[in-house]
């Protein structure tokens, strides 16, 4: 594994959660461990406000942005950035970022979960409706063609910088909502934690012109950094590490994506 990470030059773990959601450490114990593994950024993402069991209320979101700012004086020698794991919150592509709260973020990362409220609960519901279960039941054509509309109008409406976990509980063409990321800036992540992706979708993934991103998404400390199956898919495609934004082949300022987004 350490060969692929030095053939990656992977530097970055962008998807970690705390204690603000439902991850195990505190925003302090996640840094010290990417100083530990030698990472030059680490950003921490918990859950958006809308997740009703674990989401991060915009309250606590407002204050692990300072305790995150207040960190960086503390250890100078990896970036910390302070993000949030949003929720896609209907077919209309909205999430649950208020727009003052985003100017507060470094990174905002976007993912569909089940248990979302959304001020518009029949929005919500149209997007839960489509949603699968690997085990017990596919999506129909029909419902990926609204899935992936859903996700190309949050990629172009939303100033996102990632697609967490593609596909995972949502399937959508992934050779479409790439083409809408590439267009707009935003990466799609390679999951460790939930490879929903088959043979066909990475495929298209990789064909696209989208930039990728592979994380641990950890909840729990020792986690961080474990992004071993993700590395395996990339090696196992041939991905070039300079489209890939953990690694340090590929130059790439989140502060200055954050402006052009919000300029669209
Ligand atoms: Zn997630
Ligand atoms: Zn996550």
């Amino acid at each position: 594994m350490e060969n692929l990470k030095n053939k990656y030059g992977i530097i970055a773990d962008y998807h970690t959660h705390t204690v603000y959601s439902h991850g195990k450490g505190t925003v302090e114990q996640n840094v010290i461990k990417a100083v530990e593994l030698g990472l030059k950024t680490i950003a921490i993402t918990d859950h958006g406000p809308h997740h009703f069991i674990f989401g991060v209320s915009e309250e606590n979101l407002i204050k692990q942005a300072s305790e995150v700012r207040a960190l960086r004086d503390k250890y100078p020698d990896v970036n910390i950035l302070t993000g949030v794991e949003a929720n896609i919150k209907g077919l209309s592509g909205e999430y649950d970022i208020r727009e003052d709260i985003r100017h507060e973020l470094d990174i905002v990362l976007c993912g569909f979960h089940k248990p979302v409220w959304s001020d518009k609960m029949s929005d919500y519901f149209k997007l839960f409706y489509n949603s699968y279960s690997k085990a017990l039941y596919k999506p129909t054509k029909i419902q990926i063609e609204k899935n992936t509309r859903a996700y190309v109008k949050l990629i172009q409406k939303q100033p996102i910088d990632i697609i967490s976990h593609i596909n995972y509980h949502l399937k959508v063409n992934v050779c479409e909502v790439a083409k809408a990321a590439a267009d707009y800036g935003v990466a799609i992540e390679v999951s460790t934690r939930h490879d929903d992706c088959t043979k066909a979708d990475y495929e298209e993934l990789f064909a696209s012109n989208c930039m990728i991103t592979v994380n641990s998404d950890a909840h729990k400390v020792e986690s961080i950094g474990e992004i071993g199956r993700a590395l395996e898919v990339l090696n196992e495609y041939n991905v070039d590490p300079k489209r890939v934004i953990n690694s340090s082949f590929c130059h790439y300022d989140f502060k200055c994506k954050n402006k052009l987004n919000l300029s669209h």
